[in-house]
C-alpha cells in the first residue's frame, strides 16, 4: 500500500475573482470545477489543475469574500513548488510574471515569487519521472507550461522528531535529510516535503494554505483509515466530497492532512470539455442554488473566452 504522491493542496483567498485570474489566466492551469466549500456554502469553492484536473495537479481554493490576509506560521505550509519542463521555462515565467507586475527571485533551477494575496510560489524544474500534466492556454506553450505540483515547504515550531514517525512508518515517507526533507515517492508520482523552523505563529487568512491532501487508490483508502487510527490518531470517518473521498487529520506539527481518492474525479458532473464551466453544487446544498448564484461573486472564466479547436 503506498500513497502516490501529492493529491491537492487547498488554499484561502479573499477575491475569487483574481484567484481566476491569476492561477487560470497568467499561470494557464485549469479552471477544473466551480463549487462551494460544502460545510460552509455561501463560500466558493474553486478547483485548478491540468485539463483532467488529475491528482497530484490539483490547487483548491476556499474563498471567503474580503478576507484579511493571513501570515504562514508554525505548523503551516508556507511555500508551493510547482513543476515546469526546464530551467528556460524559469526564464519564459519570469517574463511572463513580470509582464504582469509580479516581480521573481531567479535562481538555478528556481524562480519564487508571490500570488496576489502573499501566498509563497516556487517554480521548479520538475523532477522527470513526474508524468507532465499539464492544462492548455494560448499564451502558454506546453515546453513551458506547469507540469504538476512537485513539492511544497511548511514552517514547523515543533522538533523534526514529533512526526517522523507518522510520516515514515505510518504513511510511507522517506527522509532525504536529518532537517526535516522527505520524499514521498508512489507509484506514478513523487512529492518533496521539507520543513522549516520558526517561532511566529501563523494567523489563517487570505493567501495561506488551509490543508493538504495525499493521494490514495479507491481500494487502499479505508485501510489507510484504519492506519492511521492506529498509530493514534483522531482521523475523521470517510466523507464523500462528489470528486473524491477524504479523511481528514491533524498531524504533530499541527499541519491539517487529509487523504483523497482518485475516483470519481471531476468529470463526474460534467462534460470534460466544459469543466469548472457552471456552479456545480452536491446534492444536499443543490436546494441552495437560486440563493447561492445570487450571492456569490459572478467568475470570468478564461477558459469560456478561447476558442477551442473541433
Ligand atoms: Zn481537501
Amino acid at each position: 500500500m503506498q500513497l502516490d504522491g501529492m493529491h491537492h493542496v487547498t488554499m484561502i483567498t479573499g477575491d475569487a475573482q483574481r484567484n481566476v485570474d491569476f492561477y487560470a489566466d497568467l499561470l494557464g492551469l485549469r479552471l477544473v470545477k466551480k463549487t462551494v466549500n460544502f460545510d460552509a456554502p455561501e463560500a466558493y469553492h474553486l478547483y485548478f489543475g491540468d485539463e483532467h484536473g488529475s491528482p497530484g495537479t490539483i490547487l483548491t481554493w476556499f474563498e471567503f469574500a474580503g478576507a484579511r490576509p493571513g501570515r504562514a506560521g508554525a505548523g503551516m505550509i508556507h511555500t508551493l513548488q510547482l513543476g515546469v519542463p526546464s530551467q528556460e521555462s524559469l526564464d519564459f515565467w519570469q517574463t511572463r510574471l513580470q509582464a504582469a507586475g509580479y516581480s521573481s527571485d531567479r535562481s538555478e533551477g528556481s524562480l519564487r515569487f508571490a500570488d496576489y494575496d502573499g501566498l509563497g510560489l516556487e517554480l521548479v524544474v520538475a523532477n522527470p519521472d513526474n508524468a507532465k500534466l499539464q492544462a492548455a492556454h494560448p499564451e502558454v506553450p506546453a515546453e513551458h507550461a506547469i507540469t504538476g505540483v512537485e513539492g511544497a515547504r511548511a514552517y514547523i515550531g515543533r522538533p523534526v522528531e514529533v512526526d517522523v514517525g507518522l510520516l515514515t512508518a505510518t504513511l510511507g515517507f522517506t527522509p532525504t535529510d536529518t532537517t526535516g526533507a522527505y520524499r514521498l515517492e508512489g507509484p506514478t508520482r513523487t512529492f518533496n516535503w521539507a520543513y522549516d523552523p520558526t517561532t511566529e505563529h501563523g494567523i489563517q487568512g487570505a493567501g495561506t494554505v488551509h490543508h493538504i491532501a495525499w493521494h490514495s487508490t479507491d481500494a487502499d483508502h479505508v485501510t489507510w483509515r484504519q492506519r492511521i487510527a492506529d498509530a493514534g490518531f483522531n482521523v475523521t470517518p470517510v466523507i464523500d466530497r462528489d470528486y473524491f473521498n477524504a479523511i481528514y487529520f491533524r498531524q504533530p506539527q499541527g499541519i491539517l492532512f487529509e487523504i483523497a481518492t482518485t475516483s470519481p474525479g471531476f468529470a463526474v458532473d460534467e462534460d470534460p470539455a466544459h469543466l469548472g464551466e457552471e456552479l456545480r453544487l452536491p446534492s444536499q446544498h443543490e436546494h441552495l442554488r437560486g440563493q447561492l448564484e445570487q450571492r456569490l461573486t459572478p467568475l470570468t472564466n478564461p477558459r469560456t473566452k478561447i476558442t477551442t479547436e473541433a
